[in-house]
């Protein structure tokens, strides 16, 4: 019903818009036809009025004319002037007035005739007055033609009047219908617009009356929505503040934890990580980890737990491992991790946390631990060696010591008892002396090694040729080895620099080395010895074709108290001392030894390497050459180098050092390079007074340097002095080194004093 009202509002306005159009055209049309009406009645009456004006000028011209032909008194023509001269006009106003009904204009045309006639008979009559005088005029008019033409005149104005009268009538009537039609449209349209409006504010207050039902309907609504919204809003404040105090409680926790914590998304993806957390992961700024997989911090070989660990979190179960990570400052920490789920309200895991904690110091206590005991055990098992050696030693020792001993007590007893001839007496003395002196050397092994654990062992330095004690000691194993029918071929370059060294300790150690060679070599074999100069050194070997030693014991064979097995000793003798003391006195000049052999059965190489020193040192300096205190060198000589510059090249990093030293202490300004080419471009930079250059070097030797340095195009550099300060000391080296360029050769080692003697010489200082 509501609906049905509703939609009458729009009929009904329309009804009412179309009830006024048809209102408008009916009125419009009633108001056309009243005006045609009135304007009709107008020209109707127009017309009457033109015909009873044209009429009363020709009647008023025919009293004229009757009075002019009494009186000939000329004014009385008036009336008939004004009737000639408006008659046509009149008839055009006429003819305009009734063009539209041809039947008047018919009678108007006849009228015009009979006025034009009558007209015409005034004129006759006036004339004749004029003309004939009175009487004639009189019987003219008398006559009556005047008078028919009049009649005529009247009666067809009488006829065009009438009608004119009837069609006015006609007229009245029309405009009185249209009239009351047009009051009848004006009335219905009224009251039924009036019904419509009337319709229509009922409507639009009916709807009003709706609208504000239905707006007071939805303030109500409105306003209980409000209410609920507030409440809903309350409930929903209060829930947030409970959240916030229990996410506030949370990340009180999550904050105050000392170790790492971190929240994950369930890919493992990292979402925050605790302010502690960030410090011991080194991290300044968190903002670059968010949205990273936790994963890729992790070592490859970790990344699998990692994964299985978030995997089973994020299903549920809490797990945990122990790994090394890098914070992000690369420090490598160990790492106890445990990844758990977060769930939230309904119960399903939403992130995952995770808290690492460093675990590194206890790690490093426990390796610490684990280390002590490995000592402890090694220390154990070391202390348990020594015991077992320092037994196998005193056995040894005994074995060795009474060995001879019970020859000698042997021959000893026979002397004693006089049993013996005179050959037999020699031999059994000479037997005696023999095991005597290796008795002896024993006990001097044995006192050397405990002088070298106390420290003790000093060398007697002087400048010593190689080849003399190298040749000493060959003299003194000479008979051993003649005893096994071995032979020792020798090697040795006769052009050796001097060096400087205990000669008598060096000896020793050649001995030594020689006598394990024979020792070890079965009869009839062959035991080499070679001695050359490589750069700055002294190498010499000693080669045999012996026992060899096998790959387990070589490492070992200088320690003391090591001997290969213990069927060596009963077969060969000896305490394992020899080769220790080898090392000892040889590393005590600045060399090396070492030993090599392919293996059992195959020979061995024993190679020593001795420096050979630019500068000749005195007994306590060679084996502290690094430390030498500049004013160990006072020079005897007095001479000064005070201000001059003096570059010097050497590999040796010790002999660069050691002529730095001796050189500055003679006052001059020393630059040390290591190589040539360092040489030279010191050398641009600022041009030396004086060059002193090794020969023997790596990649380009002093030759070339000096070449090179000859050959840059200026006289100052052509004419500076420079000494060949080198271990090739043969004359084809001192005349190649003088070619090339060098003004003097100078062979290692110098005396200090002979090194300043000739720098002073070349450099016009003496
Ligand atoms: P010793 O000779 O008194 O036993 P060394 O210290 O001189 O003591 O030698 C230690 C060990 O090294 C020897 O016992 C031997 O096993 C091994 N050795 C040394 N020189 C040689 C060599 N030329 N050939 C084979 N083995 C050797």
């Amino acid at each position: 019903m509501k609906l049905a009202l509703e939609k009458l509002i729009p009929t009904a306005f329309l009804l009412a818009i179309g009830l006024l159009v048809i209102l408008g055209f009916f009125s419009y049309q009633s108001v056309k036809a009243t005006n045609n009406a009135i304007e009709w009645e107008m020209r109707t009456q127009q017309v009457l009025q033109a015909l009873n004006d044209s009429l009363i000028n020709l009647v008023d011209a025919e009293t004229g004319v009757r009075g002019f032909v009494i009186t000939s008194n000329e004014t009385f023509l008036e009336p008939y002037l004004k009737a000639e001269q408006d008659s046509s006009q009149n008839i055009n106003r006429l003819r305009e007035l009734l063009k539209d009904n041809p039947e008047q204009l018919q009678r108007l045309n006849n009228l015009e005739n009979l006025f034009n006639e009558k007209l015409r008979i005034s004129k006759q009559h006036i004339n004749t007055r004029r003309n004939e005088g009175e009487k004639a005029a009189i019987e003219t008019v008398s006559a009556g033609e005047g008078k028919a033409a009049m009649d005529k005149v009247r009666a067809v104005v009488s006829e065009m009047k009438s009608v004119e009268t009837s069609i006015l009538r006609e007229r009245e009537k029309e405009l009185k219908d249209n009239f009351s039609r047009a009051s009848i449209f004006l009335i219905i349209g009224g009251i039924g617009g009036i019904f419509l409006l009337t319709l229509g504010n009922v409507l639009i207050y009916r709807e009003n009356n709706k609208r504000t039902l239905a707006e007071t309907e939805l303030k109500n609504v409105n306003r209980d929505l409000e209410k609920r919204v507030a409440e809903r809003t309350k409930e929903i404040v209060e829930a947030n503040e409970a959240l916030r105090h229990s996410e506030e409680f949370n990340r009180s926790i999550f904050e105050s934890s000392p170790d790492c914590v971190k929240i994950l998304d369930l890919d493992g993806n990292l979402i925050s990580m605790n302010k502690n957390g960030m410090c011991v992961m080194e991290i300044d700024d968190f903002a670059p980890f968010i949205g990273k997989d936790w994963k890729e911090f992790w070592q490859d070989k970790e990344k699998q737990l990692v994964y299985e660990t978030i995997a089973s979190a994020r299903k549920g179960t809490a797990g945990n491992f122990v790994a090394i990570c890098d914070t992000a400052k690369g420090t490598s920490k160990w790492w106890e991790v445990t990844v758990a789920p977060v769930y939230n309200g309904e119960g399903d895991v939403v992130r995952l946390i995770s808290v690492s904690r460093d675990i590194s110091e206890r790690r490093a206590a426990e390796a610490e631990r684990e280390k002590l005991l490995v000592s402890e055990k090694d220390a154990r098992r070391d202390a348990e060696t020594a015991n077992r050696m320092r037994d196998e030693f005193l056995a040894t020792v005994s074995h060795e010591l009474r060995n001879p001993l019970n020859a000698m007590l042997g021959w000893a007893r026979l002397l004693q008892k006089n049993q013996l001839d005179g050959d037999a007496s020699r031999k059994a003395v000479e037997t005696i002396v023999r095991n005597a002196e290796s008795q002896n050397r024993l006990i001097e092994d044995l006192l050397d090694v405990s002088r070298i654990i106390a420290g003790k062992l000093r060398l007697d330095i002087a400048t010593i040729q190689p080849n003399d004690f190298v040749q000493a000691a060959i003299d003194a194993v000479k008979p051993a080895a003649e005893a096994k029918n071995i032979r020792i071929e020798t090697s040795i370059d006769e052009d050796l620099n001097n060096i400087s060294g205990d000669a008598n300790r060096l000896q020793q150690v050649i001995w030594n080395l020689l006598s394990n060679a024979i020792k070890f070599t079965p009869k009839n074999g062959e035991v080499k010895i070679s001695v050359e100069a490589l750069n700055s050194m002294i190498e010499i070997n000693i080669k045999d074709d012996g026992l060899g030693i096998s790959p387990d014991f070589l490492p070992h064979v200088f320690d003391r108290f090591r001997q290969a097995d213990a069927s060596t000793i009963k077969k060969f003798g000896g305490l394992g001392l020899g080769l220790a003391i080898v090392r000892h006195i040889t590393e005590m000049h600045g060399g090396t030894v070492e030993a090599f052999s392919e293996g059992e059965g195959k020979g061995s190489t024993f190679t020593l390497k001795l420096p050979i020193l630019a500068i000749a040192l005195e007994a306590e300096q060679v084996s502290s050459s690094k430390e030498i205190e500049a004013s160990s060198f006072v020079g005897k000589t007095g001479i000064d180098l005070n201000g001059l510059y003096i570059l010097t090249v050497d590999d040796e990093p010790d002999t660069c050092q050691l002529l730095e030293q001796v050189l500055t202490h003679y006052g001059a300004n020393v630059k040390t390079v290591m190589s040539a080419s360092e040489a030279l471009s010191e050398f641009v930079q600022k041009q030396p007074d004086i060059l002193i250059s090794d020969i023997g070097m790596p990649e380009e030797d002093g030759y070339s340097l000096i070449q090179k340095i000859r050959a840059i195009p200026d006289n100052k550099t052509k004419k500076m002095p420079a000494i060949a300060l080198t271990a090739f000391a043969r004359p084809q080296d001192r005349m190649k080194a003088l070619a090339a360029g060098f003004q003097t050769h100078v062979s290692k080692p110098v005396e200090p004093d002979e090194l300043a003697t000739v720098i002073a010489s070349l450099t016009g200082r003496l």
